[in-house]
């Protein structure tokens, strides 16, 4: 689908419907799209999709149909999926951050495999949730991601070893590694990077009687927004050869946690121009103040990290246009979307005009706050 050309059930959609706040609108057969290419460009692996990045029940219940698991950051994800009819062993924790009543209550609800990075987690996983499958998650290099998960988690691969010859004694299952080489990777060659850091670390652990069946390459993949990115068929292909380049016939049993590509480019939002205005009379850049903001579902234009394909709604999108500040409505100075990147929307642009960003379908609702300074939260229709 090409940016701005809307499909028919969206174009039928948005005539049917209008709306005073912003909106975003889920196509959900993009989302089963996106679900079973990603299926048949790594064939012989597991799917655990990340429920934060649109947890919006359409989605997980579409996702439920087509044979998906789930990897759930906190309790009230879990119970999210569960309440849909998720089965508990399709659902992982698999954030390293935990209390330690949820994972109690995880346990309890009969969640069996938990994610973690550090000794501490480790000893509350088997007090809380004795017996359970446990994996590593390990650090590695994110540079190259739009949106860099860093340092915060996880743990070195010396340290990770460590840890899971520690977890068999604590009487838990070690399953195996996790990474994530940061969100919208169009660097594919970090996956290759990581998994020549953890090769060596299967063998060294099946020599201590320890053997991992699993390996959780993460999530990473990308939607298209405006630059071009290699096609999910690639990254498949470039994975394969990768998991044989290193672990030759031995390829452990393969998980990806996927979310923005499974949901992002499914996603539209409409939002509306409020102010359209100068600074100074001579300057060529004018300012274009939108209902919707850093705070209200863009929170990944912060940094201007991700750009997000604009169209006006009823105008050209290659002629009569000058260039643009984009910023939210809110009263604080971090609330500006894009300065330094340069976009360019018509010249007759005025307040009232409606204004589509599209391929935001991941991090956009959950991200929105629940009413800084009287804004609403970001609304969304699955259809
Ligand atoms: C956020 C997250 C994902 C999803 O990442 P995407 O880049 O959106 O695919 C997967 N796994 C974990 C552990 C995460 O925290």
């Amino acid at each position: 689908m090409s940016i701005g050309s809307l499909n028919a059930k969206l174009e039928a959609f948005f005539a049917q419907n209008s709306f005073d706040e912003p909106h975003l609108v889920i196509d959900l057969d993009q989302v089963e799209v996106n679900f079973n290419n990603l299926a048949s460009a790594l064939p012989n692996a597991l799917i655990y999709f990340a429920v934060k990045a649109n947890p919006a029940s359409e989605i997980l219940s579409r996702l439920k149909n087509l044979g998906s698991c789930f990897d759930a950051a906190s309790i009230a994800e879990i119970k999210l999926c569960l309440s849909l009819g998720i089965p508990a062993s399709q659902i992982s924790f698999g954030n390293t951050i935990k209390k330690e009543n949820a994972i109690a209550e995880a346990y309890k609800h009969g969640i069996q495999s938990y994610a973690f990075d550090s000794h501490e987690e480790l000893l509350k996983i088997a007090r809380s949730a004795p017996g359970s499958n446990v994996y590593c998650r390990v650090l590695v290099d994110c540079s190259g991601a739009d949106w860099p998960l860093s340092h915060k988690f996880g743990c070195s691969p010396v340290m990770a070893k460590e840890l899971l010859s520690q977890s068999v004694t604590l009487g838990l299952y070690p399953t195996g590694l996790s990474f994530h080489v940061g969100s919208q990777q169009t660097k594919i060659s970090q996956w290759d990077n990581a998994l020549g850091q953890i090769e060596k670390l299967y063998k060294d652990l099946k020599n201590e009687g320890i053997e991992l069946s699993t390996l959780n390459l993460g999530g990473g993949f990308p939607t298209a927004y405006n630059a071009d990115v290699p096609s999910i068929s690639q990254y498949g292909e470039y994975l394969s050869s990768s998991l044989k380049k290193h672990f030759g016939d031995n390829v452990p049993k393969i998980i990806i946690e996927p979310g923005r590509s499974v949901v992002g480019d499914a996603g539209i939002i409409e939002a509306e121009v409020v102010l359209v205005s100068r600074k100074n009379t001579e300057d060529e850049k004018r300012w274009v103040y939108l209902d919707i903001g850093i705070f209200s579902g863009l929170a990944e234009c912060l940094d201007e990290a991700i750009k997000y394909p604009i169209t006006i709604v009823g105008k050209e999108t290659d002629t009569n246009l000058g260039p643009v500040i984009l910023a939210g409505p809110s009263c604080d100075s971090v609330d500006v979307l894009y300065e330094k990147f340069n976009y360019d929307l018509p010249l007759d642009l005025k307040p009232g005009d409606k204004i589509r960003i599209h391929a935001t379908g991941a991090y956009t609702t959950t991200y929105s706050s629940i009413g800084f300074n009287g804004f609403p939260p970001l609304n969304s229709s699955c259809i």
